[in-house]
């Protein structure tokens, strides 16, 4: 199948400090890829560069064969087309759960207010999040907050999600359920890259998991075979902590 994205050779460094280096990867349609590593690894400077969040310092990102990462890209139009969704929600506070749906849609795709309501509403009750539409963010839970955010997201209709650490600001016990969703969206094909520390969701849900240490892609594949075959004694020691 044609690839959405082809990161190729993509190196990023902030001033001496390189944080990417030599990254190549492709994402196809309906690909689920899972990308783990320790802390300062550059997994989510690697989502900025794809979402136009960074430059980066060598390399292109192909977006259905065009690099994205020059001159005269208009960024806003590529991010409906490539959400994000972050750690901490980015929800707009003085909007309510029903406006930060549709502020985009109406922004950014030029819809008219009714249909970016309808739309809104759609994704809302996909998430669990309808009866809430009214309510401001401070008003709402960590877990539904962050449902508020991918049904923003999707509210865009983009053909691909990126996920930073989706689960990492919230209490456990609100985990789960922003977890099944992303399941939901997963098993109906949607096009997703995840940041994540979830072991069992990388395991059981992504159909590729990519390993990065220090900058560079340490080791990838199917997840069955990476978690329990893993190659790379770095991959080997970073998996033993989650065990
Ligand atoms: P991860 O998401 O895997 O924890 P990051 O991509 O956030 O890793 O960070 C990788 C490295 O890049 C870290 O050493 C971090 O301090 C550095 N870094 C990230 N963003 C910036 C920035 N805007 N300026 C300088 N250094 C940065
Ligand atoms: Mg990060």
């Amino acid at each position: 199948m044609e690839a959405i994205l082809e990161v190729k050779h993509l190196s990023k460094a902030f001033g001496k400090h390189q944080v990417l280096r030599d990254i190549d990867f492709t994402v196809r349609p309906g690909d689920v890829t899972s990308i783990i590593g320790a802390s300062g690894s550059g997994k989510s400077t690697l989502l900025r560069c794809i979402n136009l969040l960074e430059t980066p310092s060598a390399g292109e990102i192909l977006f259905h064969g065009k690099d994205i990462t020059g001159r005269g890209v208009n960024a806003p139009a590529y991010r409906t087309k490539v959400g994000m969704v972050f750690q901490s929600f980015n929800l707009f506070n003085n909007m309510t759960v029903l406006e930060n749906c549709m502020v985009g849609q109406t922004k950014v795709l030029k819809k008219s207010r009714e249909e970016a309501k309808a739309n809104a509403m759609k994704y809302l009750k996909k998430v669990g999040m309808d009866p809430y539409v009214h309510a401001k963010p401070r008003q709402i839970s960590g877990g539904q907050k962050q449902r508020v955010a991918i049904a923003r997201a999707l509210a865009m209709e983009p053909e691909v999600l990126l996920f930073d650490e989706p689960t990492s600001a919230l209490d456990p016990e609100m985990v789960g359920e922003v977890l099944s969703v992303m399941r939901d969206l997963a098993d109906e094909g949607m096009t997703m890259l995840v940041v994540t520390h979830e072991m069992a969701f990388a395991r059981d849900v992504s159909n590729h998991v990519v390993f990065m240490a220090d900058g560079v892609i340490c080791e990838e594949g199917e997840p069955q075979e990476l978690f329990a075959h893993p190659k790379q004694d770095r991959t080997r020691e970073f998996l033993s902590r989650f065990m």
